[in-house]
């Protein structure tokens, strides 16, 4: 069934100007009425008058420590979910990072993922996207300082939702995050960063950050880890990587997760560095979270450690990140429910054709490592 068609536009899915012209259209109110109904809206957390805007109620809230994932119910029994982080300052203070989805499942099919498990259930909107920041904040009671695209799902594989949604977050008069503070991470699709380069190049966006997910040394070890290899291999994304605007200064996150006996060899940290020679980038090394039924383990404290230190003695500009989350399946890669993600799968007509099952057992058919 269609949900019934909107009166008033809903403010979780549209900039502040194109709230103000389809409110001045639809419901004859002054400009500034609009404005400051757009902006209570997002400041305070008050719906404005008319068809409520598209808030979804919390389903589940799991709290580690200080990091809470959240899920919010979505129509038709599905929920997306969005992880908050803590950040300690050196003064003491703490910060939050809000990491959200931008898809219920995803369709990429990386062998190290809970979420890719799920298959790709369905694109979620702009609206969707937002509202995980406005649960965030005016729900759980946590205005998050930056907002990371890690969760559920492929930014790239959205990108008409997700390209409107940054606008959204970064509008000074609704939830104002800096585009420094905005990051998408992406499985590597050329095509998405390059259309994402087209964003950083406006005025207003030139410090939005791009994470991109390498995970290997090689084509042939990013193939059997992560499908997408295929079909965009590393020469294709160095391509785009290298055209990536951003400020003079920027420098690309390029993600590593270290999967013990797959990825974390030195020789393998060596071809890493060789290949991101030519680009301005910072290594992020991420000590795998196990997903359930992992057949890797963590990587121990030594390896990660001789990676991270081969990798600065070979020159290159190298950061660990922590695990925070991991208890919670809220870590890197640990998004999705496993209730839902036995559900039927759909495709869209952009995906690469990558066959995920949701049955498969995660780094089947993957040689380099004794099964734990
Ligand atoms: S790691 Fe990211 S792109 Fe890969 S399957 Fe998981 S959610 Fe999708």
């Amino acid at each position: 069934m269609q949900p019934p068609t909107r009166q008033h536009p809903d403010p979780l899915g549209c900039t502040a100007a194109e709230y103000v012209t389809a409110s001045v259209e639809s419901r004859s109110v002054g400009q500034g009425a609009a404005r400051a109904a757009y902006r209570r809206f997002h400041r305070e957390g008050v719906a404005p008058a008319g068809d409520p805007p598209g808030i979804h109620p919390i389903g589940r809230r799991e709290i580690e420590g200080e990091t809470i994932k959240f899920t919010l119910t979505l129509p038709g029994d599905l929920e997306t979910e969005s992880v908050l982080i803590p950040m300690r300052r050196r003064d003491g203070s703490v910060t939050r990072t809000l990491c959200v989805s931008s898809q219920i499942g995803c369709a990429m099919g990386c062998r190290f993922c809970e979420t890719a498990r799920m298959g790709l259930l369905r694109n979620l909107g702009t609206s969707d996207i937002v509202a995980q920041w406005h649960a965030a904040t005016h729900q759980v009671g946590h205005r998050p300082k930056n907002i990371v695209f890690m969760g559920m799902g492929e930014p790239t594989d959205n990108l008409d939702a997700v390209i409107p949604a940054i606008r959204v977050l970064a509008d000074h008069d609704g939830p104002a995050v800096a585009a420094s503070n905005i990051s998408v991470s992406t499985v590597g699709n050329p095509n998405g960063i390059r259309r994402l380069g087209d964003l950083a190049a406006e005025p207003g966006f030139h410090r939005l950050n791009l994470a991109v997910s390498l995970n290997a040394p090689n084509d042939s070890i990013r193939a059997e880890i992560m499908p997408v290899d295929r079909a965009w291999p590393m020469d294709d994304l160095m391509d785009a990587m290298l055209g990536w605007p951003g400020r003079p200064k920027s420098a690309i996150c390029v993600e590593y997760v270290l999967i013990p006996g797959v990825n974390d060899g030195l020789e393998h940290c060596d071809e890493v560095c060789e290949y991101l020679r030519p680009l301005r980038c910072s290594l992020n090394v991420i000590p795998y979270n196990p997903r359930r039924d992992s057949p890797w383990p963590a990587p121990s404290e030594p390896s990660v450690r001789r990676f991270t230190d081969r990798a600065i003695e070979n020159g290159q500009f190298t950061k660990r990140r922590g695990t925070k989350g991991r208890d919670v399946m809220a870590a890197c890669g640990q998004l999705g429910n496993p209730e839902i993600r036995r559900r039927r799968r759909v495709t869209t007509g952009d995906l690469i054709p990558v066959t995920v099952r949701a049955d498969r057992k995660a780094g089947e058919g993957i040689q380099a490592y004794p099964p734990a």
